[in-house]
């Protein structure tokens, strides 16, 4: 049985042209700096979003992690949002790798006060230590952050002498939402994370992009944290597809995730948060008891989903078609009938 696939957008397989790429790949060590494909990808992606440089990684968890390590000594601070993925759903890995302390910003869905912002930047004395980057994140659980708030925010940091890192897993959907090139993003920081295995497909890989002398730096530490590896061009074909090709075609799952919004609306109950709904998610609560067995019905006819926090986040992708996500939502709507 095909399974209708709603938990996220990292479930997309490969593409033919993919395995097809990966099978014609020129490879070599890239340890050495010696694969070609990669080291193509690499300069590509740096140019695209207007950087000097670039460096491939196995996960978004492993980059946004080898930034912290790499911007940050032990026992600087790091601002983040108390719901970014940073702090949320990367196991606790900042104080493990870098020795950093996260400080939990709280904001509104992602937008911070800015005046309580500039307040919690600390310089160090006796009894503090020092802010050293701030994080964002967009697009930031679902909702797209807009280039004025991101700009702000920037210029905040680096008033006060900060680096900026911007978790972009999702940047080409947050792109296409804001219609404009994932460069003009990338100006708000001295970092940005670009995961290649979401939305665009790939099936291994995340690029990060900065200075030069940030990303030499980085290609050290992540010797250190065990993510040298050789023959990567064959992942490297499959991202040149992933950010040429699969970028362009974002639109489409955003809109399939309004598509799925306005069935999910039909649903007696049904709460869906407003301020996010600019990508490929729809996240909604149900207030009915029976929704705590939503998941096992589900998958009993081909559904998958994933309970999210309490509550559900649906995803669309590559992989699901317009009648599939009618097809799943006709069973939840039969569900709570
Ligand atoms: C998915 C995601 C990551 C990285 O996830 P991995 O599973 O480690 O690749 C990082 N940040 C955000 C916002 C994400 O959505």
């Amino acid at each position: 049985m095909k399974f209708i696939d709603l938990r996220s957008d990292t479930v997309t397989k490969l593409t033919k042209e993919m395995r097809e790429a990966m099978l014609n790949a020129e490879v070599g060590d890239d340890v050495f700096s010696d694969d070609p494909t990669m080291n193509d990808l690499e300069d590509y992606t740096a140019k695209l979003f207007g950087k000097e440089a670039a460096i491939f990684v196995p996960s978004g968890t492993f980059s946004n992690q080898l930034a912290l390590f790499t911007h940050c000594n032990q026992g600087d601070e790091v601002i983040v949002d108390q719901f970014a993925h940073i702090v949320q759903h990367e196991s606790g890995a900042s104080p493990i790798i870098s020795g950093v302390q996260l400080f939990t910003l709280e904001s509104d869905n992602g937008i911070w006060d800015l005046n309580k912002l500039e307040k919690m930047i600390k310089v160090r004395t006796i009894s503090t230590t020092r802010t050293k980057l701030v994080c964002m994140e967009n697009s930031f659980n679902g909702r797209v952050i807009p280039l004025d708030y991101m700009e702000k925010v920037f210029n905040i940091a680096k008033k006060h002498g900060l680096s900026v890192h911007l978790d972009g897993a999702r940047i080409f959907n947050a792109a296409t939402a804001l219609k404009t090139e994932v460069k003009e993003l990338a100006k708000y920081a001295d970092t940005v994370s670009v995961c290649l295995s979401k939305a665009l497909g790939a099936p291994v890989g995340t690029i990060l992009v900065g200075s030069k002398e940030f990303i030499e730096k980085a290609r050290y530490n992540r010797k250190i944290m065990g993510g040298g590896m050789r023959q990567v061009g064959i992942l490297a074909a499959c991202g040149f597809i992933a950010i040429k090709k699969m970028s362009k075609r974002l639109m489409e799952d955003h809109e399939n995730a309004r598509y799925m919004e306005k069935l999910l609306r039909e649903i007696p109950g049904i709460q869906i948060d407003g301020t996010q709904l600019d990508i490929n998610m729809v996240f909604f609560d149900i207030d009915d008891e029976r929704k705590y067995d939503l998941d096992t019905y589900l998958y009993s006819k081909g559904v998958k989903i994933l309970p999210y926090e309490g509550s559900f986040r649906f995803v669309t992708h590559y992989d699901v078609s317009r009648s599939e996500i009618k097809q799943a939502i006709d069973l939840v709507k039969e569900y709570f009938a």
